[in-house]
């Protein structure tokens, strides 16, 4: 198959044609995401949307976990209809429009609109675009697609960086700009891809999968139904106790958090029990669930970068540089700036230990990268006892939040992307592919659920909202760091 460049010496030149799309939809969606939640809780007085902090919590939650959820029905399409190159496309102009109707100043049913459209688009496109990458390289060559993949990921941190930095900025005049500065971003991503795609991705992704592919996996129907139907049961019955209220937003995000526990469970267990694998198989599937829970309780942390520490910014944060008060949301950038500069560094790290006979399993870095996300949280515990105690904490100390953050997920994002395509048997793949999606929906919907905590009112009550984080992920890194020898063994001749 033709991938219009020379795929010899060079990555080919299609890689570029990716990274350039990707880059400008993640200057699209991290630039919005930004200020998010500023917009949602500002006070309709200042043009703001006006929601209480817990109701913004939980629309910011389901907004970006259904940004990841779209990813499944987004793979089935491109697969079964479309084809990837399609699928981007059409993906892009959804977020496009999505962004357009943000830029609307109006209620906020015209504003859950154009989210739905930003969702739904980056649903089509944020997986299928990776698909593209991974199809420019021929199967035996993995260590060159690991690193075309580093540099994919390198397009998507300097568009999120860029627009995390100037649709702040722009927001800051009116928020109605800042959004149709997305709706720009992600224009010129569509032009670029539109122009140069037939030019250098050649045939890649044109036909759907299921016209050239083996047979996918199929679970068993009947535990399926069943599946839906406990969880049917299991929302009526916490609806009627008054556990749950599913006419509230926190209340529907709760249950979609339920949702997606319950399913990932059933479809685990169906997998083990009715899947037709052998005990090998089996053990490294379990691993993947492991790994699942891991990145989960990962990302619900993580992911607050644009919920409770946006706001933490905006309320509690000295943002001063000189006589110039930088925006909250600009504060997300260093995320991505971090990211850029470390993502060659912690690579050669690994690559020079592994030099010396010294390979780092997964589980062990996975231990590592909670451990760095709870040392993140403990950082801000101090900055609120600053802030309960009547002073602005130092904009030093989100900073060295979001450097321990961004080097726990080096240690631990693309290690479990990779394992888990490793670990995962062929007739799988793409749903395991999918489960790693699901994980980040979970994360980011507990990230918005627990940003809904966050009351500037009630500062006392701070310290211990990161606390509990604290706990949390220094608990899993420590269960991840005991039970690293037993995972290891059920990692089998995968590394
Ligand atoms: N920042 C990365 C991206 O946007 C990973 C985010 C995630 O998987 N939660 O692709």
């Amino acid at each position: 198959k033709s991938t219009g460049g020379k795929p010899k010496f060079r990555h080919p030149r299609g890689l570029y044609v990716l990274f350039s799309a990707e880059m400008w939809e993640r200057f699209s969606y991290y630039g919005m995401r930004a200020i998010l939640i500023l917009f949602m809780t500002t006070d309709a007085a200042q043009e703001g949307l006006g929601l209480t902090t817990e109701t913004a919590g939980a629309v910011y939650g389901l907004y970006t976990a259904s940004v990841y959820l779209m990813t499944l029905p987004g793979g089935w399409l491109a697969d079964n209809i479309f084809g990837q190159r399609k699928a981007v496309f059409y993906g892009g102009v959804l977020i496009m429009i999505g962004h357009l109707i943000l830029a609307i100043p109006g209620s906020p049913m015209i504003f859950f609109t154009g989210l739905a459209f930003v969702a739904l688009g980056t649903g089509l496109l944020k997986g299928n675009i990776s698909t593209l990458v991974g199809e420019l390289y021929e199967n035996e060559d993995g260590a060159k697609r690991d690193a075309g993949f580093s540099i994919f990921y390198m397009g998507i941190n300097l568009g999120s960086f860029v627009g995390q930095i100037l649709v702040p900025l722009l927001a800051e005049y009116n928020w109605h700009l800042g959004f149709g500065l997305a709706a720009v971003g992600m224009l010129l991503g569509l032009i670029s891809y539109k122009f140069f795609a037939p030019k250098y991705l050649g045939d890649i992704g044109m036909v759907p999968k299921v016209k050239q592919l083996e047979k996918t996996g199929k679970t068993n129907k009947k535990g399926t139904y069943a599946i839906v139907a406990f969880v049917l049961v299991l929302l009526v019955v916490l609806q009627f106790t008054g556990s749950i209220d599913v006419t509230t937003a926190t209340g529907i995000a709760q249950a979609l958090g339920l949702i997606i526990v319950v399913i990932t469970m059933g479809y685990f267990l169906n997998i083990l029990f009715n899947g037709g694998l052998s005990v090998p198989e089996k053990k490294k599937v379990s691993v993947i669930f492991i790994l699942f829970v891991g990145i989960a309780i990962f990302w619900s942390g993580f992911e607050q970068a644009a919920s409770s520490l946006n706001l933490f910014a905006r309320d509690f944060t000295d943002r001063f540089i000189g006589g110039w008060e930088m925006p909250a949301g600009m504060l997300q950038s260093f995320n991505s700036g971090f990211i850029i500069i470390f993502a060659p560094i912690v690579g050669a790290i690994w690559v020079k230990l592994a030099a010396r006979n010294i390979n780092i399993r997964t589980p062990f870095k996975f231990a590592v990268g909670l451990i760095l996300l709870g040392l993140g949280f403990w950082v801000m515990v101090e900055a609120a006892h600053v802030a309960a105690s009547g002073a602005k904490a130092g904009m030093f100390a989100l900073i060295l939040t979001y450097f321990l953050h961004s080097i726990g997920e080096l240690t631990i994002s693309p290690v479990g992307l990779s394992a888990t395509s490793k670990l995962s048997p062929r007739k799988y793949l793409g749903q395991m592919m999918g489960i790693w999606f699901v994980g980040a929906a979970l994360g980011n919907l507990i990230a918005g659920l627990i940003g809904g905590n966050f009351d500037p009112e009630n500062v006392l009550e701070m310290p211990n909202i990161f606390l509990n984080v604290v706990w949390v992920s220094v608990g899993a890194g420590l269960i991840f760091f005991a039970a690293s020898p037993f995972i290891k063994k059920w990692m089998g001749d995968v590394t």
